[in-house]
């Protein structure tokens, strides 16, 4: 027989059992909160919308179908590996040090162990690799960055840019990661302007050899992902001089690539004559390593000058397929658009995550209601729906326009075709700028739209945001980037005066500007049918009448003030309306993208949810810039007025099917890894990890 005290110590070592393993739940889920949801617990029903008419029934799992990628098993591997490796997951609360670490072994075991090896796709398969990247920046974001710096950065300039004989020798290093490197591009006094960097490469005839230098503290190479830590090389950018024998003595080649040794292979040793300094504690991103670099003196081989645009003999003499240092710095540049490609899809990546929590989270959340009556989901206000549903119509219309880009990317890396090459070089400029400018203001939004919950970090938002927020600036500046979109349809425009031919993205040109150029027909500004409003025509024409006549009226204004400011003042006088132009133009092509994928869609009933989402991303676009469409009569006032009605109307119909439209993006438990958005009981998930 047990006697009472044993009994009471047996129920007291149970309850002790029970707390430590409440606790180490509860530990758990602060390490990762995602891969413990407790399995036994309740699904929470999300609040039915009292109907203002029929719910469209969609078949999810077709739709998912539709919008898986092809690369699908590849991320669901990814996946595996590190749901298998509490290790290799990222803490809320990690130091600086700690976050670098982790994330140079989360990359060695993606290559090391689960034997995914990326640099292998970045020139043969960049759909494979894009996917790749965007799976592993769910897992954690410095993750995706670091990997890019390897093997998009550095590997890419390697094999970009160099010839043969560099592919030969560093391939397997790159790949393997025993060869770790920088892009070392952007230096203290020069980030957007890449033409004006000042770091020299001085060929040396007798020794054969190039001399690395930084010629003063402005131009420091700064913001070098792996510089601080992990890299053993570098791609350095530097002006190349060469020995002249006129009275000069010297000329400058314009900025050439150069692969630079900066630490010791088997120590680790910083080489002699580099200093590296460390860019310290970041706003996000905090597991990738920025450096700043230093060259004093350094000598490289002849053969480290990536030479596939511009080489230099032994006798110091320089050759080039190209004619013009502007010509060879175009397309030194323009082979290194991937990254900027990659960026555009993995901020639509982002996005999916954070409008998933968002609506899950306004989906389970109820606040107030009629008298006497159960409390109604949060995203049954109109006021949450205005934030949240074009949000989520834009982040389909950004996923199909994302994938066109990729596929047009794949194919320049094929083809070589030089309108191609053209084509996605303004396209990836303007949905990297675009795109990722839309996530970093709705990440702030979605954190809203949870309230106090959002503001919790184990709720993502925060690292989301502050991880993702660079996007806007670091692979071009978004504003100077919208900037080279805006040159480009100038360009064309001017083309197209002069017979010349017009690519595919940019074709509409030749029509729209004709209707603009005739008066808007002065019926049609008065239909208000929802057959006319919800026509792709209509919404199509609209978007492309803005851009044509935004175009011409710059055009004329540019014309006009470069006789008094030159061609740099005129620029600097329109330059929002440039902005606006460019912006404008690349809705345009979104638009156009996604009522292509409504089109081919297979599904009826997928077909039938996208349609909607699409005439709620054209119609809330079209109405926040009616001014513009009133002020020129393309649109009458009752026209307006009904634009309006359709756009909170359609607004509501996407909320309805919300739910099967954010699951489609088929995003794994741990990837949302938000409490808040957990499909189970969010609130008991959520009290178990601040300690209850
Ligand atoms: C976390 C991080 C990682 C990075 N990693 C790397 C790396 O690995 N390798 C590398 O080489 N670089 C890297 N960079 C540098 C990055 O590419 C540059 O910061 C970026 O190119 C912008 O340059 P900048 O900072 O000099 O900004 P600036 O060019 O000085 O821009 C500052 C502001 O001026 C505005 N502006 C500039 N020019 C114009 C114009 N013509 N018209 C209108 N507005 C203008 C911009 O819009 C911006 O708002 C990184 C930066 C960060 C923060």
């Amino acid at each position: 027989m047990e006697s009472r005290r044993e009994k009471n110590l047996m129920a007291e070592e149970e309850s002790d059992g029970l707390i430590a393993a409440r606790r180490i739940q509860r530990l758990s889920l602060h390490i990762s909160p995602s891969l413990t949801p407790p399995p036994s617990l309740p699904l929470l029903q999300t609040e039915t919308c009292s109907a203002r008419s029929k719910k469209l029934d969609v078949d999810g799992q077709a739709l998912s179908l539709y919008m898986r990628g092809k690369h699908m098993d590849i991320q669901e591997k990814i996946f595996e590996f590190y749901n298998s490796r509490p290790d290799l997951q990222t803490p809320i609360e990690i130091s600086k040090d700690d976050h670098r670490e982790l994330c140079m072994n989360q990359l060695l075991g993606l290559v090391r162990e689960a034997g995914i090896r990326p640099f292998r796709y970045v020139a043969d398969d960049p759909e494979k690799y894009f996917a790749i990247m965007e799976a592993v920046g769910s897992v954690d974001m410095s993750l995706g960055i670091k990997m890019g710096v390897q093997y998009s950065l550095w590997g890419g300039s390697v094999i970009n840019l160099g010839t043969k004989k560099h592919r030969d020798k560093y391939f397997d290093g790159i790949d393997n990661l025993d060869y770790t490197g920088c892009f070392a591009m952007t230096e203290l006094h020069h980030g957007s302007n890449v033409q004006g960097l000042q770091t020299t490469a001085t060929f040396d005839p007798f020794k054969d050899e190039f001399v690395i230098d930084t010629p003063h503290d402005g131009a420091i190479k700064w913001w070098i992902g792996n510089a601080a830590v992990h890299g053993k090389f570098a791609t350095v950018f530097a002006r190349l001089i060469l020995p002249t024998h006129d009275s000069k003595g010297v000329s400058d080649m314009g900025v050439h690539a150069f692969i630079v040794p900066i630490r010791d292979m088997k120590t680790h040793q910083t080489l002699p004559g580099v200093e590296i300094q460390d860019c310290g504690h970041k706003v996000g991103l905090n597991g990738v390593d920025n450096g700043a670099l230093r060259f004093r003196s350094v000598r490289i081989p002849r053969d480290n000058l990536l030479n596939r645009f511009g080489d230099v003999s032994r006798d110091g003499t320089y050759t080039s397929s190209l004619p013009t240092i502007n010509k060879r710095f175009g397309a030194t540049l323009g082979e290194l658009v991937g990254g900027r490609v990659g960026l555009a899809y993995a901020s639509v990546g982002v996005l999916k995550i954070s409008a998933t929590i968002a609506i899950r989270y306004s989906l389970l959340r109820q606040q107030f209601g009629p008298p006497k009556q159960p409390e109604v989901s949060i995203l049954d206000y109109q006021s949450q729906q205005h934030k949240l549903m074009p949000m989520l119509a834009s982040t389909y219309a950004y996923h199909f326009a994302t994938v066109y880009l990729v596929e047009k990317y794949s194919e320049m890396k094929k083809t070589h075709d030089e309108q191609l090459v053209a084509d996605v070089h303004a396209l990836s400029a303007g949905l990297k700028s675009y795109i990722t400018s839309y996530t970093a203001k709705a990440l702030s939004v979605c954190r809203e739209a949870c309230g106090g919950h959002g503001y919790a970090a184990v709720n993502r938002f925060g690292s989301l945001r502050n991880d993702h927020d660079i996007f806007q600036t670091f692979e071009g500046d978004n504003t100077v980037l919208l900037q080279q979109v805006a040159a480009d349809l100038l360009k064309r425009y001017k083309e197209k005066f002069q017979g010349g031919t017009l690519t595919v993205t940019w074709s509409y040109l030749r029509e729209s500007m004709n209707t603009y150029l005739s008066q808007p027909n002065p019926v049609t500004v008065r239909w208000e049918g929802e057959d006319h409003l919800r026509d792709p025509k209509f919404q199509l024409d609209a978007f492309r009448y803005r851009t044509s006549r935004l175009l011409q009226n710059v055009a004329a204004r540019l014309q006009k003030h470069s006789k008094t400011l030159g061609g740099f003042g005129a620029w600097n006088r329109c330059l929002n309306h440039l902005l606006t132009l460019a912006e404008s133009h690349i809705e345009t092509v979104i638009l156009a993208k996604f009522i292509e994928a409504v089109k081919n869609c297979p599904y009826p009933s997928a077909r039938a949810a996208l349609k909607l989402a699409c005439d709620l991303y054209a119609l809330d676009r079209i109405w926040k810039d009616i001014g513009t469409y009133r002020n020129v009569d393309y649109v009458a006032p009752n026209k307006a007025k009904a634009i309006h009605k359709l756009t909170e109307y359609l607004s509501f119909q996407v909320r309805n099917v919300a739910k099967e439209l954010v699951d489609a993006f088929e995003l794994p438990d741990h990837v949302t890894r938000a409490p808040i958005a957990m499909q189970s009981d969010a609130y008991s998930q959520y009290t178990q990890v601040v300690g209850f």
